[in-house]
């Protein structure tokens, strides 16, 4: 595998011909419960709750290793050098977060804050993606309940979008466009599905896919990672209030439908390898973290991109060699 970016998006895609980086259950009993082979491996975080972080096991990015950008003409490429890990949200098999307590899905979220804190110290990587795939249709890859990181040496494609936007309206109108909508929202009342003291679980005013549901706070704050440690210390109660609004919502979405992806859009990582990018100096004002939450109502949505990074596991060369023949 290997990135490849799109001359005229501009965004980076994986590509190659090998199987990428999917992990499956094998089929017997579980590698992630106790006693499991993948279980047993060596992690890259524990937290003090004991939530465990793992290395994926079919990593889609390798952690060694410099990006080593070429070009090719008017294309560039870059090698897969990024991090892959695998967050076990619990020990036991089934414990989804939507079945936690709220104090062990606080856990879970503060797992993601504290990996997302330690990647970004790595200046090869611009961006660190915290999602979850539920169920198969979401491309779940392990039964055992999980979440996943990637760091990449990119910012992946919707969050290019969402971070540029979100600046050309603070440019505007010297206001954050989340802020607007959390406002608004609360004003309206008609897409709000819950509210905390703190957050806000809402429907966006233009879903990608049905039941599009995103938890964000209802202050302004830009990066979770930062919000949510200051929050842990002494005011703990704040994670828990996220960790229940979010589980409810997770509880939600469920009651529709039992495959989703979750996804946690925060800001990308300022200060690179190439000194601060200056295209995000006024991120921590313009941008306000969030999670989303897109569930597969349907079988068959069709041109239906959720994917942070697209990957096509055929390349285009091989493709067009089987399409001559064809
Ligand atoms: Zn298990
Ligand atoms: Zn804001
Ligand atoms: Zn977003």
């Amino acid at each position: 595998m290997e990135l490849r970016k799109d001359p005229v998006t501009q965004s980076w895609m994986l590509v190659g011909d090998e199987q990428p980086g999917i992990g499956r259950d094998s089929g017997g009993p579980c590698e992630w419960c106790a006693g499991g082979r993948l279980q047993a491996g060596r992690t890259v975080y524990v937290s003090p709750g004991g939530v465990r972080v793992y290395p994926h096991p079919h990593p889609l990015y390798q952690i060694e290793g410099t990006e080593s950008r070429t070009g090719e003409g008017i294309y560039d490429r870059m090698r897969t050098v990024g991090a892959h890990e695998v967050v076990l949200e619990s020990a036991t098999h089934d414990r989804q977060i939507v079945l936690a307590t709220d104090r062990e899905a606080a856990e879970v979220l503060n797992t993601y804050g504290a990996r997302l804190v330690d990647l970004k110290k790595d200046q090869r990587f611009r961006y660190v993606t915290v999602f979850k795939n539920r169920g198969k249709l979401a491309g779940e890859e392990f039964s055992h309940a999980h979440s996943q990181i990637t760091a990449t040496p990119f910012v992946p494609r919707r969050m290019v979008y969402e971070l540029r936007a979100s600046r050309t309206h603070y440019q505007s109108k010297e206001r954050c466009v989340f802020c607007d909508i959390v406002q608004q929202e609360e004003s309206r009342g008609t897409r709000v599905v819950e509210a905390t003291a703190n957050y806000l679980a809402m429907c966006p005013f233009a879903p990608r896919v049905p039941y599009e549901l995103w938890v964000l706070p209802r202050y302004h704050a830009a990066s979770f990672e930062t919000d949510i440690a200051g929050r842990s210390g002494n005011g703990a109660g704040d994670v828990l209030e996220l960790a229940g609004i979010l589980r409810r919502s997770l509880a939600r979405v469920e009651h529709i439908t039992d495959a989703y992806h979750m996804v946690l859009h925060t800001t990308p990582n300022t200060s690179t390898q190439r000194g601060v990018t200056v295209q995000w100096t006024t991120v921590a004002d313009d941008y306000h973290w969030h999670f989303e939450i897109l569930p597969i109502a349907e079988k068959r949505t069709r041109s239906y991109s959720i994917k942070e990074v697209y990957y096509c596991p055929v390349s285009p060369e091989r493709a067009a060699e089987e399409l001559r023949q064809a």
